[in-house]
Order: structure tokens, then C-alpha cells, then sequence
């Protein structure tokens, strides 16, 4: 394969339009979870599937981190999107149904997290349909927001997420303001909803034998958060977290992210949505303008 490597922006959407919050909100939270369980071990790494201990970081989701997660969000009376890879709906089907009965909302990550890669289209798109077929047989939902599986993603594999019904994905770092994918023919790009990388936890609370990273404790991760937070805030920007059950699920940084969202949610003009109520929300404004825009063509065309 050869690669065009031309100067050109290589996100060629257009600018994110300017956006209005609902109620006066002055910025928007999207707490995003990835319920990656097995397959973030697995999905690029088979050979892992035989490595009980190994395997067992992302086995803590299903005995321990989803439930402690979901009991979080009860008590603070917050709804999130939860990106759960076909495997995982599979595997653990009892606690991704305790995910719907907590009415939040199933977003799509995948089958078996394998990083899209855009040298193996087929196997990328069988990737998407496995996923799909999954959640349906395990959970019931059609899921119409994406998550890239080790977040990689490019433009055969937009038009194909588009094609098959998604309408946002929230996978990219270039905005702080949701904007819209450039389409490919008829059709309409997706609605990003870009995220914070500084928001992933798993780079602050994952080490393992095959990957020692040094792990940070309460006071850095929380100011850091809170910082971010608040001046993304100022800017009037969403901020997109990236969040693990075998992460976030753990003792401490579970009491962590309660204290992050204790701040958060005590500001009266933040909005705390899921990915598709921000999706729905950025259509409306979209369709809004549309139909204003006409009306003032409609004016000037008109007879005087
Ligand atoms: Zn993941």
C-alpha cells in the first residue's frame, strides 16, 4: 500500500458550527464508558485468551466494576453511554443488561476490539457487523453512536458506519464542539462528538505485566480533571470522557470519579448528557439553521 501523505487537513469536515446548549447550559458533559472487559486484552493480543491472569483486568469488569459503576451513577442520578463490544455482550450478558435497566444508553465498540485498520477493510467491516449482530442477540439494541476500539478510524470506515445506521461517533481529539464528518455521495457524514484523551483513565490507572505504565493517584488525576473541566467550561465546550469499568470500577478511583462528578454535577449550567441526546441535540440546531437559512433566502428571492 502506498500513502498519499500531500499536505491537506486530514479531517476534511468542515469547522464545528457554533453551538448552543440547551437551558443555558454554558458547556455539556458526555460521560462515555468503554465496557471493554476481555477484549481490551484479547482483541489484538488472541494469544492473551490463554492467559488467565492477564485476561483477568478486564474480567474485573463483569464481576465488580460495572455494577460498582452503575451503582455510581443510581445515586447520582446520572445517565452515561456505555460502548460494549459485541465479545462483551456475549460474555457477560447479565451485567450489559443491568446497563439498559439502569436506562443509560449501549453504544457500539466493536466485536472483539480489534483496531480498525484501513489495510484490512473486510475485515474491519465484518468487525462492525459482528458487533451489531451481537448487541442484538444479547441485548436487543441497535446501537446508533460508535466508539473506535483503540480509537482509530478513517474515511471508508466512516461512510460504512454511516451506511449501517450509526449517526455519531466519538472517537476523535480535534474539536472541543461537536461538528459533522464530511460525507461521502448522498450521504450525510457523522456527527462527532470529539473527546478529551486527557479524560481516558486508562492513562492514569492501568498497568499490567506486558504494559507497566506508572499509575497516579486521587489529588493529580482529580485536580487535573477538575481543571480541564472547568476550562473547557469557559470555552463552552463538551467535555468527552473515557472511562473503563476495570478502571474507573476500581476502589479508589472509583471514589475519584465520584468526587469529579460530584463537581461537575453541582454547577448549575453544565449539561450532563449521553452521546445521543448531544447527537439529537446538534441535529435540531442543524435542522434550525437550515430552515432559517431558507426562510432569508425565501425573503430576499421573493417579490418586494
Ligand atoms: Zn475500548
Amino acid at each position: 500500500m502506498s500513502y498519499d501523505l500531500s499536505p491537506r487537513p486530514l479531517n476534511p469536515a468542515p469547522k464545528a458550527p457554533p453551538m448552543i446548549w440547551p437551558n443555558g447550559a454554558r458547556s455539556a458533559l458526555f460521560i462515555g464508558f468503554d465496557v471493554d472487559a476481555e477484549t481490551a486484552w484479547i482483541g489484538n493480543n488472541p494469544s492473551n485468551v490463554d492467559r488467565m491472569v492477564t485476561t483477568s483486568h478486564g474480567g474485573y469488569d463483569a464481576r465488580v466494576g460495572i455494577a460498582k459503576i452503575l451503582q455510581l451513577m443510581d445515586e447520582l442520578s446520572l445517565k452515561a453511554t456505555f460502548f460494549t463490544p459485541g465479545w462483551t455482550a456475549l460474555a457477560h450478558q447479565a451485567a450489559c443488561e443491568d446497563i439498559l435497566k439502569g436506562g443509560h444508553e449501549i453504544g457500539h465498540h466493536g466485536y472483539l476490539h480489534k483496531m480498525p485498520d484501513r489495510e484490512r477493510l473486510d475485515e474491519t467491516f465484518e468487525e462492525i457487523d459482528r458487533g451489531f449482530d451481537a448487541l442484538k442477540t444479547a441485548l436487543g439494541v441497535r446501537p446508533v453512536g460508535y466508539r473506535a476500539p483503540s480509537g482509530e478510524n478513517f474515511p471508508e470506515l466512516l461512510a460504512y458506519l454511516a451506511k449501517s445506521g450509526v449517526r455519531y461517533s466519538s472517537s476523535f481529539r480535534d474539536d472541543i464542539l461537536p461538528y459533522r464528518h464530511a460525507g461521502q455521495g448522498d450521504q450525510e457524514g457523522l456527527v462527532e462528538i470529539p473527546v478529551n484523551f486527557a479524560f481516558d483513565d486508562w492513562n492514569f490507572g492501568m498497568s499490567s505485566r506486558t504494559s507497566p505504565r506508572p499509575i497516579f493517584g486521587r489529588d493529580a488525576v482529580l485536580s487535573l480533571w477538575i481543571d480541564e473541566f472547568e476550562a473547557t467550561h469557559a470555552w463552552g465546550g463538551v467535555t468527552t470522557m473515557v472511562l473503563h469499568p476495570q478502571v474507573s470500577g476500581r476502589p479508589m478511583r472509583w471514589h475519584l470519579l465520584r468526587d469529579f462528578l460530584l463537581h461537575a454535577r453541582q454547577k448549575s449550567d453544565v449539561w450532563i448528557a449521553t452521546g445521543r441526546e448531544i447527537a439529537d441535540h446538534f441535529e435540531t440546531l442543524e435542522e434550525r439553521h437550515r430552515r432559517s437559512t431558507m426562510a432569508t433566502v425565501g425573503r430576499t428571492a421573493g417579490p418586494e
